[in-house]
């Protein structure tokens, strides 16, 4: 792993502290009244970055592409107004350039850009030399790698103000989600780089303003740092995005139903009643591993059995009993579909492996 561990905190943006940092603004800048009228609302509501999108990367064309150059000086002009930061979408050199003329104070890569390496490494050579924050959506499909990688080029260009925006993840499976969450991937980039913020961007997980409180609330128990929202004086009226987009009020009424929980306690009662719970999980854990180990090692004597005999390792009735039987028990025992599936999927798959290398081995 090649990321900087000097990358910054968000203590260090230059942003008034605050238990959570709030990102708002439209999905586009439609007009200097639009942007001028949202930000005035938005300062009344906690929000310190203005976010408002100028060359917009559009799925379909034909839908509205940005107003472009002209309209910077009335995003940064907005957040002026207000003591607001402002923070726009750059997808190539051109945009830096312009963004950063413009005097525009926070960049972010949006997700269709971080999928392409050529495109964060042109992103990142015209930032060499220049100390701006950059915020980074993951890629639109699930591949940590891909985040990684565009963290790693934007760090390596010197930029040590780096927040992840989590997003979520395109899927071809139907969802009630516009861009599926999977958590797991923002939890597991916060691993790999302990110190890196995380935004959560509700508005493009959901698409629709129905999921939006409960998507918020999951990224601060999380321990996500922020969120980012869009919101839009008229929302029914948007150019782009409308759907998913907020009035300032209903902005200001999401965030005051909040709750902001800490990491952290002194309470010395809880302190020691987590130590104790947690001390019963590990064990269970440890027992977990235990059966896994002696399971496999069934599994090896099959195989080898397998192979004396002649017969395949994979035999799909048996992979059906194995399903509906632990589903079926599963659910006696009150657990999830999703987490027998995702549990027998991985031992099936090593119990694979490990008579894959029974049979050849010696070979
Ligand atoms: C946006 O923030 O308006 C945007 C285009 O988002 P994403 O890159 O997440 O699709
Ligand atoms: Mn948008």
């Amino acid at each position: 792993m090649t990321v900087n561990t000097a990358i910054k905190g968000l203590d260090q943006w230059g942003l008034a502290p605050s238990k959570m940092l709030l990102i708002s603004g439209p999905c586009s800048v439609e007009s200097e009244n639009q942007i001028a009228q949202t930000a005035a609302e938005l300062a009344k509501h906690s929000v310190q970055i203005l976010r408002g999108g100028i060359w917009k990367p559009r799925t379909r064309p034909g839908s509205f592409m940005g107003l472009g150059d002209h309209a910077l000086p009335w995003l940064v002009a907005a957040a002026k107004n207000n003591h607001l930061k402002s923070a726009v979408e750059v997808a190539n050199a051109k945009h830096v350039e312009a963004a950063l003329q413009a005097g525009v104070d926070i960049l972010w890569i949006g997700a269709r850009s971080t999928v392409s390496p050529f495109v964060v490494q042109e992103i990142a050579d015209a930032l060499q030399g220049v100390a701006i924050p950059v915020m980074i959506k993951n890629p639109i499909n699930p591949d940590l790698e891909l985040w990684l990688g565009a963290i790693e080029r934007i760090n390596h260009a010197g930029i040590q103000k780096i927040a992840a925006i989590h997003r979520g993840f395109s899927s071809y499976d139907k969802s009630i989600y516009r861009n599926v969450p999977n958590w797991n991937i923002p939890i597991e980039l916060k691993r790999l780089i302990p110190n890196i913020p995380i935004i959560c961007d509700p508005s493009h997980i959901c698409g629709s303003l129905d999921l939006i409180q409960h998507v918020s609330q999951k990224a601060l128990d999380l321990n996500f740092d922020g969120l980012m929202i869009e919101s839009h004086f008229d929302p029914q009226n948007a150019l782009s995005d409308k759907d998913q987009q907020l009035s300032p009020s209903a902005l200001g009424a999401l965030v005051n139903e909040l709750i902001i929980r800490t990491n952290t306690s002194n309470n010395q009662a809880f302190i020691d009643k987590l130590k104790s719970l947690r001390d019963d999980i590990d064990k269970i854990d440890f027992d977990i591993l235990e059966l896994v180990a002696a399971r496999n090692k069934i599994i090896s004597e099959i195989g080898l059995y397998k192979k004396e005999n002649n017969i395949t390792i994979f035999k799909p009735e048996r992979w059906t009993e194995i399903v509906e039987t632990r589903i079926k028990y599963g659910k006696e025992i009150h657990l999830s579909d999703e987490l027998i599936m995702d549990t027998i999927k991985a031992i099936h798959r090593e119990a694979i492996a490990i008579q894959t290398k029974v049979m050849n081995d010696g070979k």
